[in-house]
This record gives structure tokens, sequence and C-alpha cells, in this order.
């Protein structure tokens, strides 16, 4: 049996949607990104969501427009995908790395011993979608000892007077933290929807403004969003219309806007995004734990508790004691099988770009744990019973196989 990653999902509403973009006339930000918006808002439970082109541009144009520059720092896991922490860098920050814990979610004891006064924002990452302990961290950026070393530059650091917490929420659309959803509980959350998370636009993302008061969201919208459309006062849905003509450029700003005619597959599949997406995606979850638990080397990923539960969004089977040379031989039994698995994620300090800055991965024990016994198995709605048990099989035998050598 041929099983791939994670294929985006598709269907007759789906195609529909985005042939209505096409049809209409509008095939970049309009209408259908407005719905997505509002979509968003109701089904996250924020006042504003901004559509983006990608999670990338998000997360930096957030760290733009929160006066982060050249000289501050940003704190990020070392268990993520390289972007959240090349947007730190992309706006001149220094990125500092830490590690994270057995769930893979960045250690707020870890955070606390890393902070700065030249701290400005926290990125933490849900993995796999599991949420990250949110309350830990807003206690800890609000504690006195911590906001006295803040040193705020600029009006947004002012208002806030302390160290921004932004959310990497790439992979958890839909989990919930403490019974509300990811994307209330940081200052900022941001989503991806590239073709292969939870909700997919292609490639295109969200913003989630939950700022605390004085600020106003709805503002905060307004501005993020001029700064998505190169600064100019219309953008050219608006300028398309009759009379429409006239605009100001009122900061330099980006280009990072999501198009209707990918908002649009979005769009159709958020409308059953509980009901059939992640619904189908937990089934599949369920049904590898309930496989796995029976074997003693299984270290089944973190699972529904205390009002929290993830987004399915990977399915994140870590083997005890073994190696990484081990975990690479079972990944190539499990592939000669058909079976497209991955790893999720290679930490940062392995990688070039870090390594070169000086990142060391003996420094980041627990990473390199979860690293070298993690193999992310194809979590799908489309994924029928029969994968599910021939995947298992075929897990279960590689694995063996490698053990018993
Ligand atoms: C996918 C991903 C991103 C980047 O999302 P894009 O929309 O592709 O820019 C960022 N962080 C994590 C953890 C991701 O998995």
């Amino acid at each position: 049996m041929i099983i791939p990653f994670s294929p985006p999902y598709n269907d007759a509403d789906v195609e529909d949607e985005v042939l209505d973009s096409l049809r209409s006339g509008w095939i970049t930000t309009g209408p259908k990104v407005k719905a997505l918006e509002d979509e968003v808002c109701n089904y996250v439970g924020v006042e504003s969501a901004l559509g983006v082109n990608s999670a990338t541009s998000a997360m930096m144009l957030v760290l733009h427009w929160y006066g982060i520059t050249k000289g501050d720092e940003v704190i990020v896991p070392a268990y993520t995908y390289c972007a959240t922490a090349l947007v730190a860098m992309h706006i001149g920050a220094k990125v500092i790395i830490v590690d994270v814990g057995d769930d893979f979610n960045i250690d707020v004891d870890k955070i606390e011993l890393a902070i700065t006064e030249k701290t400005k924002a926290i990125i933490p990452v849900d993995f796999a979608g599991w949420p990250c302990d949110y309350e830990a961290i807003n206690t800890l950026v609000k504690k006195p000892s911590v906001k006295n070393k803040f040193i705020a530059k600029g009006i947004q650091q002012e208002k806030l007077g302390r160290i921004l917490v932004m959310s990497d929420a790439a992979h958890a659309f839909g989990a919930y933290y403490k019974n509300k959803r990811v994307g209330v509980w940081a200052d900022i959350s941001v989503f991806s929807f590239h073709a292969v998370k939870n909700l997919t636009t292609a490639e295109g993302g969200a913003i989630c403004i939950h700022l605390p008061k004085p600020f106003n969201n709805k503002e905060v919208y307004h501005t993020l969003r001029l700064w998505s459309l190169n600064g100019q006062t219309k953008d050219a849905f608006s300028k398309s219309k009759a009379g429409g003509w006239k605009y100001d450029v009122v900061y330099p700003g980006f280009k990072m806007n999501l198009p209707d005619v990918l908002a649009a597959i979005g769009l159709a599949q958020i409308r059953k995004y509980s009901d059939v997406l992640l619904k189908e995606r937990k089934r599949v979850f369920d049904f590898y734990s309930e496989a796995f638990k029976k074997f003693s080397w299984a270290w089944l990923p973190p699972y529904d508790k205390d009002g929290c539960s993830g987004s399915y969004h990977l399915y994140p089977l870590r083997i005890k004691n073994i190696s990484e040379e081990q975990r690479d031989e079972i990944i190539e039994k499990i592939s000669a099988t058909g079976i497209a698995v991955n790893v999720h994620f290679i930490p940062l300090p392995m990688l070039t770009v870090f390594k070169n800055m000086g990142y060391q991965i003996n420094n980041f024990p627990v990473a390199y744990k979860n690293y070298a016994a993690e193999i992310s198995l194809p979590i799908y709605p489309q994924l029928h019973k029969e994968a599910c048990v021939y995947i298992v099989q075929h897990v279960v035998e590689s694995v063996q196989s490698v053990l018993s050598k």
C-alpha cells in the first residue's frame, strides 16, 4: 500500500468555493479573505484575525509591529520548525534558543533563565497541536522581577510594558488549552494555513489579535492590515470600484496579503473543520494510541487532559530507549513498505544556520532525546481504517525487528 504523509483535504465544497472566486472576477485579497477572517474569529473566539500569505511572514510582521529590532532578543524553543527563529533574525533580533520538555513544548523554567533586559518577545510553539503551558508563560512575563527588567522602546512596547507573547500556533488550529481555544491565550497567535497544516489555503495564515487593554484589537488589525499591503490606505479591491482611485502610502509596508482564490480553499474547510476535519484526525490519533499502548517500547504523544486537547496535527510516536541510528533504521524499514513517515523536527541547534551562531545540541538534551526517538506517522481525515491497520502493523514489525537485533 502506498500511503502519503500529508495530502491536502479536498472535496466538492472546496472546488466550488475556489471556482466561485475564479468566476467572480476577483482573485486576490477581497471578500473571501474577509469571510475567512470572520470564520476564524468565530471559531477561535477572538475579535480580530488578519489573513496573511504565510505564518512566517505574519510572525515577522508582528515582531516588526512591536518595534523589535537590532540589539533585541527573542526567545524560541529548540524543538520547532526553523521559521519560528528565522523571523526574529529577519528583523535583526538575536535568537535565544531554549530547551523543551517531555511534551515537546518550551520549558518555562528555561525561559526564565534566558530572559535579559534585551528580551522583547517569546515565541512558544504548540508542537503537533498540543498546547504549550500558556498560563505559566503569561504569569512569567507579568512577574515583577521580569517586568522590571523590560526596557520599553516605542509606543507598542510602552503600551504593553512587558515581553510580548506571540504564539507560533502553526500546528494548533482547533486545539484547546484549559477549555478555551488556542488563539486566545497569547497576546498574538499566528496560525499557518500551509498545504500540510490541518486547515489549508495552500499557502497562508492568520494572525489572531488578543492584546490586553489599553490596546484596541480592531485598531491593531487595521494597522497590521495596512502593513501587510505595502502600507497603502486603499487595497486593490476598494480601488477597483468606480471612483475609488485615490490612495496614500502611510508606512513602508510589506506585501503579505492572502489572495481570495487561496482563502476560498480554507473557507470551505473551516465550515466543516470541527465536524469532519478535526474529528477524523482524532479518529486516526485514537486508533494509533489504542494500538500502540500495548507495547512497552511505545511512548505515546501527550493527549487530552485538564481541559487541554490537541489539534491532532501530527502523531509523534517516540520509541523508548533507542538511539538516533536505530530510529533511522526503523524509518527505513517503514518506508520500504510504502508508508511515508517523517521526523518533526530536527532541533534548531542541529541545523547549520544555528550551529554557526554557536549553538550546540548537547546543551539541549531534552530536544535531542525527543528527536532521536521520534517518528511522525501519517495522520489526516482521508486516512481510512485499512490504511491505519496497515501502518500500525508495519510500524510494530519495523520497531520490533530493530529492537530485537
Ligand atoms: C509550518 C510551520 C511554520 C511556517 O508556516 P508557513 O505558513 O509555511 O510560513 C511555522 N512554525 C511551525 C512550527 C510550522 O510547523
